[in-house]
């Protein structure tokens, strides 16, 4: 049994965004109130974690979560790397390094952005970051125990970005362009979590229309929209999506076998 926690449904902003008075920002609706984009998976004892976004803090005390194996990246956007200083807690617990995985792109920008963690910079000793980080690629990998699969995908026309497949459940996030390859990787699935922004068109997300395309194509049994910007009124819109979609909401939880 795999266990999914959707720790972050939210655009890069957050919802509310701030210093907005549009109806999601003021919506008293909990399910309008989305931390930065970040998923937890959890089988047995072992703790995975989808990115540390700028939100991890506030994510790991919500969900309790006390212990974290491995963390995978999607890609280098702020939002998905900003809270790996917090990551600092789990290591001083464990007494061992947490395990990194990312591509060779992402994990340049985490050397250059928290270069004291990688003793690039003079360190204030032990109160840095103790992280052990591996590069990967899009070949399959294990991360905490876990089998993996990257799914190869783009972010706007030049980035390139990872989504990650576990069993019969694929995220994928911050993306615009899912290639031919890729969406083979994506077939049988129970479960598809992916990139939904809003209605309107954006360079480097996909549209709720476009999304909604690409689950009629690739099939999966149940597919949930994540990356939701304040465009999106929770309750309205989810009256316009077909059965086996709904938006993700954050402490959103997904079992699998
Ligand atoms: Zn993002
Ligand atoms: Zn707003
Ligand atoms: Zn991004």
């Amino acid at each position: 049994m795999m266990r999914f926690t959707v720790l972050g449904s939210g655009t890069s902003t957050g919802v509310p965004t701030v210093a907005c008075e549009c109806p999601t920002c003021t919506s008293s609706d909990s399910r309008d109130k989305r931390l930065r984009t970040s998923l937890l998976v959890q089988q047995a004892t072992q703790t995975v974690l989808i990115d540390t976004s700028s939100d991890f803090r506030q994510q790991m005390l919500n969900n309790n979560v006390l212990e974290i194996d491995a963390v995978i990246y999607t890609h280098h956007h702020f939002d998905h790397i900003g809270g790996f200083d917090d990551l600092r807690p789990y290591a001083f617990r464990s007494g061992r390094p947490v395990e990194l995985f990312a591509m060779s792109e992402t994990s340049s920008v985490l050397r250059s952005t928290f270069p004291y963690a990688f003793g690039l910079v003079e360190s204030t000793g032990a109160s840095v970051p103790s992280v052990t980080l591996h590069e990967i690629d899009s070949e399959p990998f294990i991360a905490g125990g876990l089998q993996v699969t990257p799914i190869p995908m783009r972010h706007g026309r030049q980035l390139r970005v990872n989504g990650y497949r576990f069993g019969s459940v694929a995220y994928c996030t911050d993306t615009n362009h899912i290639p031919e390859a890729s969406l083979e990787l994506l077939q049988g699935l129970d479960v598809l979590i992916i990139d939904g922004l809003r209605w309107e068109p954006h360079p480097t997300h996909f549209t709720i229309p476009e999304s909604l395309a690409l689950i009629e194509l690739i099939r999966p049994k149940q597919a949930y929209l994540t990356h939701i910007a304040h465009q999106v009124l929770h309750a309205r819109d989810s009256l316009l999506l077909p059965p086996n979609v709904a938006l993700a909401y954050d402490g959103l939880v997904i079992e699998s076998d």
